[in-house]
């Protein structure tokens, strides 16, 4: 087992963002790295530092102007004649337009929602969350491992191709994914976050070489709102090689394992050659984000699941909001694997 983090990552520091009618205190903090460090620290076991892998990896997925947007986007807005706040923070949402003139039109395409705000050192955690996900693959790709964990943030699962939205950026599993298809041919994707990963399912909803199954909150009403839904099972070649299970909110931890076994049956069907796990806290009891009742134990069991697949597996931590409580939702987590 290897894990993978780099200190880079903990720059990103939101100042708010706009989310459920309101500015809100920011959730994604890098305090929760911290605990997730403490712990790995008290258990003696290593973190190695991230290598660099550059940027062509990331385009891949995503689109050269949507890259250029994320590295130059806080210091063209710091140029703007008129007060814009101190970080990319859009109030226009127009994903369509392809008149990117200005930062402003850069951002109204660009930002998804209201939650993915740039400030200084966005672009540098967010290149560094991508670099640790992509070490934790170059574990894989070379056989050095069967299991690596990285501590992916920020995270990625609901960035779009083009689109930054829900706190990610870069979308560190597309992205791996797409970079582990030098070598093999079957990727699966199992995301147990709270929330759907809409980026991942977007940019593989056409494809049968990856396939993308989460558990999540029911989507009606709770974010991302438009997709997460059980009859999106994919299009055309990749019809069938995606599958949503959303839970009804305030489920029980019995009721979320009763989705979880169904989405690790349905990636066992595809025979991947390699998993790659989303694995969010956010579906803790006491979570802010939580629609869903999971106990600290139960984190040991969606390892051990993961685990029992006797498959070389990624898992990249994304979600988890209830900081306090961070450390020891990793601890059992890592039970699950045998390695604490
Ligand atoms: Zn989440």
């Amino acid at each position: 087992m290897q894990i993978f983090f780099h200190e880079e990552q903990l720059r990103h520091r939101p100042q708010s963002y706009y989310s459920r009618g309101k500015m809100r205190q920011p959730q994604e903090k890098p305090e929760r790295m911290l605990e997730l460090l403490k712990i790995l620290q008290s258990l003696q076991l290593p973190v190695q530092t991230a290598k660099d892998f550059g940027t062509r990896p990331l385009l891949e997925v995503h689109t050269p102007g949507y890259i250029e947007f994320l590295k130059t986007a806080y210091t063209q807005w710091q140029q703007l004649p008129e007060d814009w706040g101190e970080e990319v923070l859009s109030n226009i949402f127009i994903r369509e337009n392809n008149r990117e003139i200005g930062i402003l039109a850069k951002a109204a395409k660009y930002l998804a929602d209201g939650s993915a705000p740039i400030g200084k050192d966005t672009w540098t955690s967010v290149y560094w969350s991508a670099q640790t996900a992509l070490s934790c693959a170059d574990v894989i790709l070379k056989q050095q491992d069967d299991l690596v964990i990285g501590l992916t943030r920020p995270a990625g699962h609901h960035a779009r191709k083009d689109g930054a939205g829900g706190f990610c950026y870069i979308n560190n599993a597309a992205v791996i994914a797409a970079y582990l298809r030098q070598k093999y041919s079957r990727i699966a994707i199992i995301d147990t976050d709270m929330h759907h990963g809409q980026g991942i399912q977007e940019i593989f909803y056409d494809r049968k070489d990856v396939l993308y199954t989460s558990i999540h909150g029911d989507p009606t009403n709770f974010y991302p709102v438009v997709s997460g839904f059980a009859d999106e099972y994919g299009c055309g070649e990749g019809y069938g090689y995606n599958r949503n299970f959303p839970m009804p909110h305030g489920s029980s931890e019995q009721q979320f394992f009763g989705y979880v076994d169904q989405a690790v049956e349905f990636v066992k069907l595809y025979q991947p050659d390699v998993v790659i796990h989303v694995m969010g806290f956010d579906v803790y009891v006491d979570d802010p984000q939580a629609k869903c009742a999971v106990s600290t134990a139960g984190f040991e069991k969606v390892s051990e699941k993961i685990r029992n697949l006797n498959i070389p597996t990624i898992s990249l931590i994304e979600g988890g909001y209830c900081v306090e409580k961070l450390a020891e939702n990793m601890h059992s987590f890592l039970k699950g694997f045998k390695i604490a």
